[in-house]
């Protein structure tokens, strides 16, 4: 078979090569296949747009969510990129609306998280349920991810290298969901997101601006557990987030 492929076929690979880039995938492995079925089915006829129109644009593939994401898991596949997948139970990856407007990004699994496959299933879950019901929206309604995606043994703080090694898949998650707004739940979040090391006094009440979302950084749920009187100070940060949002809290029966 020559190596050399036509004009058209060079145009459908390249447009593959791209789309394969918009997704955030730049790494490529050539495998040794008799013929290119995709291709050779593609310049089988004669038209050219014809053969591009069939492969999916960019743009209708951020369109697919949930393909995107399905994407981004694969990519991760059975990770053991870091030493965190040691300990794994459950690799978790993120749950929630596709659409959402409101991301939290928590620092990484715990007990609980591990065994379920879900971010916030604990405890802290429980109160970040809690924070996201006074702001009279749903738990379904919000996306929830994790910097590292596999519990640290003994819930540990996740090191610098696996936060950097795992958070590429987050980012990618993050480009795909597009939320109005990221909060970042405490100081592992906020940190690897923005790249700064400050304290959280300084960290919180501002806003910032991150992959075309706008990011706010607040209290970790399970600090709240251990510090509750910080819960008002929690609270304020949230309004902040619905006042972005023009959200209005519970229904009155609701809190009642
Ligand atoms: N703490 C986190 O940071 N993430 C979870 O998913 C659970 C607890």
């Amino acid at each position: 078979m020559s190596s050399k492929l036509d004009p058209s076929a060079q145009k459908l690979l390249a447009a593959r090569v791209n789309y394969y880039r918009e997704m955030g995938i730049y790494d490529f492995y050539r495998r040794p296949v008799e013929e290119a079925p995709e291709l050779a089915l593609q310049t089988a006829g004669e038209s050219t747009p014809d053969a591009e129109a069939s492969l999916p644009s960019p743009l209708s593939i951020v369109q697919d969510k949930p393909a995107a994401l399905k994407a981004i898991r694969e990519d991760i596949g059975d990770c053991t990129r870091c030493r965190l997948h040691k300990g794994r139970t459950k690799l978790v990856f993120g749950v929630g609306n596709v659409n959402a407007d409101i991301m939290f990004v928590g620092e990484g699994p715990g007990a609980d998280e591990d065994a379920q496959g879900e971010p916030f299933v604990g405890r802290a879950g429980q109160l970040l349920n809690n924070m996201i019901a006074a702001m009279g929206i749903k738990r379904e309604e919000v996306y929830i991810a994790n910097i590292v995606k596999c519990r640290p043994p003994g819930n540990r703080t996740p090191e610098k290298d696996e936060c950097d090694t795992c958070s590429p898949f987050l980012m990618r998650q993050i480009d795909v969901v597009k939320p109005k707004v990221i909060v970042a739940l405490g100081a592992v979040a906020a940190k690897n997101l923005l790249a700064i090391n400050d304290s959280m006094a300084n960290l919180r009440g501002r806003w910032y601006d991150f992959r075309g979302s706008k990011l706010l950084v607040t209290y970790h749920p399970a600090y709240l557990l251990r510090d509750p009187r910080q819960k008002k100070e929690a609270w304020k940060d949230l309004q902040m987030v619905m006042k972005s949002l023009g959200l209005k809290g519970p229904a009155k029966a609701e809190q009642e």
